[in-house]
């Protein structure tokens, strides 16, 4: 049994923390909103309501925060108050740059840190069935993942530190991508006045076959189950996505890398996060491109 600290009980957080609780860890919980730490008080999690407390005396620490500078202000206040060095765990979503920058800080303290982003969504953390893509010390790592694959179905080890991530904002970027040429190609085989049911049928099995067609079909009745045929929600929202394409933005800028498409993703979907669709799946970007 670990003790273990996690941080950041949102949407995300609150689902993977209660796995860890079933698996019969002592799992203590911070979130700057207490009720999210009170809901979870039946499920068996010990209130903390402080990072300086949370960390003190914790086997491992995980993250699982908003953004970069919130997740650099939390780490630097757990790596400060720390008396028995945890293992950090940061699942949230980041820069590339900013965990570099921690994993160092971390590793001056001898504390060890993996960045660790998830793919699979609410339902993914609340079925276990995440994705972790990770960054750090191999041997850590391999120490960790019995941990990970109790909140997730597969976690995958990238390289050093900032591979989690930079694996992360890669996918997500052709995710983007290919969703924007799923909808353009459906759109304009609806202008062709072509059955999208045929359509679906030979292009999810033809060279255009991919993720984002074969799962996601933004057209309602077409296809699997997705988001299209419940309106667009819930899924995996467009300011989140919108997100991921900013980092994914600022990652091409520091690497020096060509991303056209990547870029023109980023503006459409920042479009869609800022208007009323923002809420909605990613796949909804059909809508946007139908409107213009
Ligand atoms: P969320 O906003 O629901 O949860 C984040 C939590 O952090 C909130 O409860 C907030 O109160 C808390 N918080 C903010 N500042 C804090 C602080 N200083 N100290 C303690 N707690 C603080 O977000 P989420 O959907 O759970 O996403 C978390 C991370 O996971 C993000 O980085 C996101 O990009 C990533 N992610 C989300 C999804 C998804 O489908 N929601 C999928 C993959 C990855």
């Amino acid at each position: 049994m670990k003790k273990i600290g996690f941080i950041g009980l949102g949407n995300m957080g609150s689902k993977m923390c209660i796995h860890l609780i079933k698996a019969g860890h002592d799992v203590s919980g911070y979130d700057i909103d207490e009720k999210l730490t009170d809901r979870l008080l039946e499920h068996g999690i010990k209130k903390e309501t402080s990072v300086s407390s949370i960390a003190k005396n914790k086997d491992i620490i995980i993250t699982m925060l908003p953004n970069g500078s919130i997740v650099d202000e939390v780490l630097k206040n757990v790596i400060s108050n720390t008396i028995n060095k945890p293992i950090i765990i940061d699942c949230s979503t980041i820069e590339v740059d900013t965990s570099k920058k921690l994993y160092k800080l971390a590793l001056s303290k001898k504390i060890s840190l993996l960045d660790a982003p998830v793919s699979g969504g609410t339902i993914g953390a609340k079925n276990g069935t995440l994705t972790f893509m990770v960054g750090g010390n191999q041997s850590i790592f391999n120490e960790m993942s019995p941990i990970l694959n109790i909140m997730g179905s597969k976690s995958v080890y990238c390289g050093e530190t900032g591979s989690g991530q930079a694996t992360k904002l890669c996918n997500n970027m052709l995710l983007a991508i290919t969703m924007i040429g799923v909808a353009e190609s459906f759109n304009m085989a609806k202008k062709l006045k072509l059955d999208l049911n045929i359509l679906f049928d030979v292009v999810s099995t033809a060279t255009g076959s991919c993720w984002a067609v074969n799962n996601y079909c933004p057209i309602p009745n077409v296809g699997p189950h997705s988001p299209a045929d419940n309106n667009f929600l819930p899924g995996f929202s467009a300011k989140l996505m919108a997100k991921d394409l900013n980092l994914a933005v600022d990652a091409a800028k520091t690497s020096n890398s060509t991303i056209n498409f990547g870029k023109k993703a980023k503006e459409l979907f920042t479009k869609m996060a800022e208007g009323n669709n923002g809420d909605k799946d990613f796949s909804a970007i059909i809508e946007e491109i139908y409107n213009n």
